[in-house]
């Protein structure tokens, strides 16, 4: 089984993990129209880098919920393919309400109908507007078992999808093996799951995956930035903006690391400097080298061991090479 991180891709990343320019070959990343409108992120001129060799380009959905944004379906089918493709996830409607900023409250009977309805809808104008062949991913929701069957049944006779995107409900783990299971049985061999940045949640459904037969597992998270990655990556600091703020006490971002990333583009040097700044750009590009290395070694652990349980004990033991030098250990991932 291979797990991969697709790191999201963000306009003021100024390195390129694909590229080989940081001392590693990355050739995977994420993008969403849900960006488009942000302004934040470099969307709306974005395409493909050279290098990248699986790039998923997701559709926005949530946003649309959760931050009022609106785009067609034939909009996200244009784009998708303009940005240059190898991944098209189809622009769901989450069966989700706002209830607050950035809050929102699953919904259930004819209200999930709903939301199951217009993804149906919006994924039979996608397909229709689509020149590319490349792969086309469905998402699945549904907070139980009757609820996700009742999205799967639907919206996989609609279109015969390559992959399906899922996200993890936390303290959910019930519907989580429900929709992978579901998925390995229908034959599906690739999933996306949405932005996470838990490496407990990630090995767990690893597990699944392995006992499902699903064989290609890819991730996203902006967290190689700011949030739980880097926080065990980056062990002394909180986040970026902390860094950014902070006048005092430079020495304890230090990155104690001999990664290649390290070796070659030497955060601590720009540091030295007071450029800060810089420092973090190296130090995004630092994590994601080792978002990935840990996730090559979960695929490899998910081989040896019969329950989760006994993978969890597993990785509370367990010292991998770098965690060791920086002082950490795989379980303080956990956020559970
Ligand atoms: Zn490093």
């Amino acid at each position: 089984m291979k797990l991969i991180y697709t790191p999201v891709f963000f306009g003021h990343l100024r390195y390129s993990w694909w590229a080989g320019e940081c001392g590693m070959t990355h050739p995977y990343g994420l993008i969403s129209a849900g960006d488009i409108t942000s302004g934040v992120n470099a969307q709306k001129t974005f395409k493909k880098p050279k290098g990248i060799e699986e790039l998923y380009v997701d559709s926005g959905g949530y946003q649309m919920i959760t931050q009022g944004m609106y785009f067609t379906p034939e909009q996200v089918a244009e784009w998708q393919e303009n940005v240059g493709a190898d991944v098209k996830i189809i622009l769901d409607h989450p069966p989700r309400k706002l209830v607050g900023v950035g809050m929102t409250e699953r919904l259930e009977g004819p209200e999930f109908v709903k939301c199951l309805d217009e993804t149906i809808d919006n994924t039979k104008r996608m397909i229709a507007t689509y020149k590319q062949s490349t792969k086309v991913y469905g998402a699945l929701h549904g907070k139980d078992s009757s609820q996700t069957d009742m999205w799967f049944t639907k919206l996989s006779k609609v279109y015969d999808f390559d992959g399906w995107a899922i996200s993890i409900a936390r303290k959910a783990a019930e519907p989580l093996e429900y929709k992978i299971k579901l998925l390995g049985e229908a034959g599906i061999k690739r999933i996306h799951i949405f932005g996470t940045a838990n490496f407990m949640v990630i090995a767990k459904c690893a597990r699944y995956m392995r006992d499902y037969g699903v064989e290609y597992c890819t991730f996203d998270s902006t967290g190689y930035i700011a949030t739980k990655f880097s926080n065990v990556f980056y062990p002394t600091i909180e986040n970026m903006m902390t860094w950014f703020s902070r006048a005092e006490g430079k020495h304890e971002l230090r990155l104690a690391c001999d990664c290649p990333v390290c070796r070659i583009l030497k955060p601590n040097e720009y540091l030295d400097q007071g450029d800060e700044v810089e420092f973090g750009y190296i130090a995004s590009i630092h994590n994601i080298y080792h978002i990935q290395r840990v996730a090559e070694v979960v695929a490899e652990l998910v081989k040896y061991d019969d329950t989760y349980k006994e993978i969890l004990n597993i990785y509370k033991d367990i010292k991998l090479p770098i965690l060791t030098e920086l002082g950490y250990s795989l379980s303080d991932f956990a956020e559970e």
